[in-house]
């Protein structure tokens, strides 16, 4: 196979509503907060994880783009799986990566590395200026209409930017709108949300400074 681009697809991430992405229980401290967010072990600095902004995207896609396609990849849909056709006509498995046994979509075509604080962000947090957020959410008692199990959950606070940053080969033979289906990934995920508890209003995103290949990129014009 015969590589014949690398697209750089990069900008930054603009934190709309409080972004919660969980570190899981596993690293809980006793008294800590029950819902930490993913922090960069040796800075303590939170960031977003590639894997984060990948899935989330891919899943978009896929639900986006796959209704009324064959049997096969409704089947791997209506189970709730990512598609694993291994199809070279799939977006989805050429771009994201499957594990297909008779795969003929080769290499895995993207890479989205972690997205770490921008410089200015990285330095208010580093001299102590960007404490993060601790929402607490409650479940709202049926009989009493109090709040009752109060919950809190950590989240970095709107306004904060992370810079990102996505790596697109394109081999020979390839569509050529893989670009365009990444932009229309992330355009969704502006629509809909990263991180957990998006349905109470958390993880809205705006990708700002967006380019491909050093070329300005407006989502706004990228149609779904
Ligand atoms: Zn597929």
């Amino acid at each position: 196979m015969k590589l014949e681009n690398i697209y750089k697809i990069e900008g930054k991430i603009t934190i709309l509503t409080g972004l919660h992405i969980g570190a899981g229980n596993d690293t809980m401290e006793i008294g800590g907060m029950d819902q930490p967010i993913i922090k960069h072990p040796l800075t303590d600095a939170p960031y977003i994880p590639g894997s984060s902004i990948k899935g989330k995207m891919r899943s978009l896609l896929e639900t986006r783009y796959f209704i009324d396609r064959s049997v096969t990849r409704n089947d791997y849909l209506s189970k709730g799986k990512p598609c694993n056709c291994g199809e070279t006509d799939c977006l989805a498995c050429t771009i994201f990566g499957n594990m297909a046994k008779n795969s003929a979509t080769g290499p895995t075509r993207i890479v989205v590395r972690d997205a770490n604080l921008t410089s200015e962000f990285q330095n208010m947090f580093n001299s102590g200026k960007l404490p993060m957020e601790v929402k607490h959410e409650n479940t709202i008692d049926r009989v009493k209409g109090t709040a009752m199990y109060p919950r809190p959950l950590e989240r970095v606070p709107a306004g904060v930017q992370f810079d990102f940053n996505i790596s697109l080969k394109q081999y020979e033979g390839d569509a050529d709108n893989l670009k365009g289906y990444v932009l229309k990934g992330l355009k969704m995920i502006e629509l809909d949300a990263l991180g957990g508890n998006s349905s109470r209003g958390c993880g809205q995103v705006r990708f700002d400074n967006l380019k491909v290949d050093g070329e300005s990129v407006e989502l706004q014009d990228i149609n779904l």
